[in-house]
């Protein structure tokens, strides 16, 4: 899933304050699931930018409505209802979903209320850590699927650099080296082998050097 952190008070109050009617607009997916831009946020959000205090002059009025997902033009069409008099839309998804929204409403303005911070799972209640960087060329065969991109601090492809001990990282002794989880999961695995073999520079073209990438669904035209 996709975790975002949501942007200081005064930042968020000073991208609407020249506006009038504010949609205040949750997100149901990944941002409801990591507690920052689901329905709850939202109507929290909204009022605490109901006070006056974050504003020159006067507020502007704010209305909240929240959708399954916001990174989906199909279903913005389907349940985005837009209030009268809406003249700005503050949207409280990850960065996708304020580009997908900003689109659909264009010219109307378009204001992220979170910063989007990595792909990541929960590893325990409350708790999410990054595991990908869609690098687009998945290593993860190799490496008892622990992501050496994503969790070694040096994104190393061939095995431990000379810092790790103990298990741990030398650029933070409270993480896991990341090469140190690979090894004995592979162990455990009977799979160490892997390990030998040298693995060429990764084609980081597949992660996006080349612009925006795309995926079509089978059968969709060029
Ligand atoms: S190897 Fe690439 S695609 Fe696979 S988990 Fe790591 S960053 Fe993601
Ligand atoms: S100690 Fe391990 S995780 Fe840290 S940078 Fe070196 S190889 Fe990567």
């Amino acid at each position: 899933m996709i975790v975002g952190d949501p942007k200081p008070i005064e930042e968020i109050a000073a991208s609407i304050a020249d506006f009038r009617k504010v949609l205040v607009f949750g997100c149901g997916s990944c941002v409801t699931v990591c507690r920052s831009g689901g329905d709850a946020e939202a109507h929290d959000l909204a009022n605490q930018l109901s006070h006056p205090r974050y504003f020159i002059s006067a507020p502007p009025q704010l209305e909240v409505h929240t959708i399954e997902r916001q990174c989906e033009r199909d279903l913005l069409e389907a349940f985005l209802k837009l209030p009268d008099g809406i003249d700005a839309i503050l949207s409280m998804a990850c960065g996708v979903g304020v580009q997908v929204v900003s689109d659909m409403v264009d010219p109307m303005p378009v204001f992220p209320a979170l910063n989007t911070t990595f792909m990541g799972g929960a590893d325990e209640p409350g708790v999410w850590r990054e595991k990908c960087r869609g690098c687009g060329e998945c290593l993860l065969a190799y490496t008892g699927s622990i992501c050496p991109i994503t969790r070694c601090a040096k994104s190393l492809l061939n095995g431990p650099c000379g810092g790790t001990g103990n298990g741990n990282c030398e650029v933070d002794p409270y993480m896991p080296c990341a090469w140190a989880m690979i090894y004995y999961r592979l162990k455990r695995q009977g799979n160490l082998d892997l390990l030998k073999k040298i693995r060429t520079s990764q084609d980081w073209r597949a992660a996006g050097s080349q612009g925006p990438r795309v995926r079509k669904r089978p059968g969709i035209g060029k």
